[in-house]
């Protein structure tokens, strides 16, 4: 068994779909193919809650053009004999009768509920069509299948569970194909959960995981992982072949490649993972393993975008490396705000986030009651892999740089973000 995943650029329209045809067609065997919404259709779905949660009806007219969208799409894929949009429009009607007679007020719990239809569209076209055009498929509910806890929006996997119903479903079918959805899962009692953003990476390891795959592809538009992101520097290049560790220190510092939290599951059972393009699905990609060494000496350049930068200071000057240690971070991780780079001094802790306005004023409002705070926004970590005086140089160049950490191998700035002009 290998497990295929298709994010939502590779999906985004009828020839996408068909090149994922094409791409099955060249790679017999069993395969576990997992797919994200169409194109943009997540965020899409999100504007769509938003307006439903304040209770407005323009929600009526997003949801319209998103059907609109997956109808151009599985017109473009049905011919006299098929009809593609039968099943399309059952699920559009389901999510919409829904949000009629539904009055949401929980938005994590809605958010799983109402998000989660971009997967169950996308994987109903996909699966038709692949069935219609000859192949052996079979359709999987993966909400059936992979069991989370109930914290919405961000759910744990509860792998005990997961394992028998997964190892279970995927040994009893006879089918070579299986499409399921990314992202999305289920409690135990039968309520839609999804996983975090950009999820779908994380399905496919937990699928390997649990089958014991030969290995991953994720199928990209790009030619593998980067040196860096080509729309921020120039001169990027393809990095053939890394370790589960780079892979892993890449994704957490942000590069986009993949979910940070695809790499542990694959780890575990030592699983090789593939990056490739879909658009060129021949050529090499990369290769994450555990064979291979730190041996490239390219620097890795990457950004991470959207930080806020929070100083935590004791106010009667007491040192910050005893309980108060304990204590800021408990702050941070019952308001669910994940940290992305830590440096504490005698007296202070500098602690880098994403900045989502919402949660960080609750949090700065609760640390104020014993610590003096202080912050900058709109600052961005730059972290370069294998650094070298050049390297370090065209990246911070007239940036003012609030805070730097060094070993070896890595050093990484935060920076205030450069205005553009
Ligand atoms: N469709 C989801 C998202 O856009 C999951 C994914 O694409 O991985 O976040
Ligand atoms: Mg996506």
């Amino acid at each position: 068994m290998v497990v295929f995943k298709f994010g939502g650029a590779s999906v985004k329209d009828a020839d996408g779909i068909r090149n994922l045809a094409s791409i099955l067609r060249q790679n017999p065997g069993k395969i576990a193919v997992v797919i994200s919404a169409f194109g943009k259709t997540t965020n899409a779905l999100e504007k769509v809650l938003k307006e439903w949660i304040e209770g407005s009806t323009t929600y009526k007219e997003y949801l319209k053009e998103i059907y609109e969208y997956h109808l151009a799409v599985a017109a473009g894929l049905s011919d006299e004999k098929n009809d593609l949009r039968k099943g399309i429009d059952k699920l559009f009607a389901l999510l919409s009768e829904y949000l009629e007679t539904k009055r949401g007020t929980d938005y994590d719990f809605e958010y799983d509920q109402v998000v989660s239809f971009g997967e169950l569209w996308s994987t109903t076209l996909v699966a038709d069509y692949l069935s219609a055009a000859g192949y052996d498929v079979e359709w999987v509910d993966i909400r059936n299948y992979l069991i989370t806890d109930d914290r919405y929006r961000d759910a744990d996997v509860l792998w005990g569970e997961s394992s028998s119903r997964i190892g279970k479903k995927f040994a009893a079918s006879e089918k070579e194909i299986i499409v399921t959805q990314g992202f999305i899962g289920g409690t135990a009692a039968g309520t839609t959960t999804t996983l975090g953003r950009e999820g779908s990476d994380y399905t496919a390891a937990i699928l390997a995981n649990i089958l014991d795959a030969e290995k991953v592809v994720v199928w990209k538009d790009v030619p593998g992982f980067l040196n860096c992101d080509p729309g921020w520097l120039d001169g990027a290049v393809r990095l053939k072949e890394m370790s589960y560790k780079e892979a892993v220190e890449m994704s957490f510092s942000g590069a986009k490649v993949i979910h940070p939290k695809t790499v542990k599951p694959l780890h575990n059972k030592n699983i090789p993972l593939y990056i490739k393009s879909f658009l060129d699905p021949s050529s090499e990609g990369t290769l994450v393993t555990s064979a291979a060494g730190d041996a490239s000496d390219i620097p890795v350049f990457i950004r991470k975008e959207n930080q806020i930068l929070v100083s935590v200071l004791p106010v009667d000057f007491s040192f910050v490396m005893g309980d108060n240690l304990s204590l800021v971070f408990h702050n941070f991780m019952v308001h669910g705000i994940k940290v992305n780079l830590v440096q504490a001094s005698a007296v202070s802790i500098n602690v880098c986030v994403d900045h989502e306005p919402r949660k960080i004023r609750i949090l700065i409002d609760d640390l104020s009651r014993n610590y003096k705070i202080i912050y900058n926004e709109n600052v961005e970590i730059i972290t370069v892999m294998r650094h070298t005086e050049d390297a370090i140089k065209k990246v911070i160049s007239g940036r003012e740089i609030l805070l730097e950490q060094k070993t070896r191998r890595v050093v990484r700035f935060v920076v205030r973000k450069k205005q553009d002009n």
